[in-house]
C-alpha cells in the first residue's frame, strides 16, 4: 500500500498501532489504520443428472484449465447469491443451492473459497466472455490434471467420496507444502 486511500498522503507507516499487536498501515496525516483481510470466493459446484459442470477458463490466472464457477464476493451480496451470479455469468447455467460444500482457504492468498453444492435446473449452458467451454462432465471423466485450482480439486475430491453427505468439508492448501490439508 503507498497512499492513504482516505486522504492521498503517501506517508503510510507499517506499524503495530496502538492496542493491536499486527503491523497495519497507518496514516500519520489522517490517522486511518487500513485494515487488510481476506477476500471471499463463492462458486458453485454444479451437478445435472449426477454430471458435474465445469468451465475452461478463458482469462488468466490458469487459463486454459478447468474449475468450478466462482469469483470474488461482491459488496452487498450474500455468499448463495455471488455463486449462483458466477455460475451464469461464467457458464450462463442456472441452477438452486442444496448446501454449503466445502470452505478452502488459501491463508498465504488471503483468500477464503465458499463452495456450494447446487443443483441446475437444466443442461443449458454456453460460452462466455470467462470461459471457453462449459461442459458436464461424467465422474470418470473429470480431467484431474488440468484443474485451475487447489479450491476446485479439493471439493470435487470431497464431494465424490459421498455425493449425499450434507457435511461442509473444510480444508486450506500451504503452499510451501504444495499441499492439500482437509479437516
Ligand atoms: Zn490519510
Amino acid at each position: 500500500m503507498n497512499f492513504c486511500s482516505n486522504c492521498g498522503s503517501n506517508q503510510l507507516q507499517f506499524i503495530v498501532p496502538e492496542g493491536d499487536n499486527k503491523q497495519r498501515f497507518v496514516c500519520p496525516d489522517c490517522d486511518t489504520i487500513h485494515y487488510q483481510n481476506p477476500r471471499i470466493i463463492a462458486g458453485c459446484l454444479p451437478v445435472f443428472e449426477g454430471k458435474i459442470l465445469l468451465g475452461k477458463r478463458a482469462i488468466d490466472p490458469r487459463k486454459g484449465y478447468w474449475g468450478l464457477p466462482a469469483g470474488f464476493l461482491e459488496n452487498g451480496e450474500t455468499p448463495e447469491e455471488g455463486a449462483l451470479r458466477e455460475l451464469h455469468e461464467e457458464t450462463l447455467a442456472k441452477g438452486h443451492i442444496k448446501h454449503l460444500q466445502s470452505v478452502f482457504s488459501l491463508p498465504q492468498f488471503n483468500q477464503v473459497y465458499l463452495i456450494y453444492l447446487v443443483d441446475l435446473i437444466s443442461d443449458e449452458m454456453g460460452t462466455t466472455s470467462e470461459t471457453l467451454e462449459s461442459k458436464l462432465f461424467e465422474v470418470k471423466d473429470i480431467p484431474w490434471e488440468d484443474i485451475a485450482f487447489e479450491s476446485t480439486t479439493f471439493a470435487l475430491e470431497e464431494y465424490l467420496k459421498n455425493p449425499e453427505a450434507k457435511m461442509t468439508k473444510r480444508g486450506h492448501f500451504i503452499w510451501e507444502k504444495e499441499k492439500r490439508f482437509g479437516i
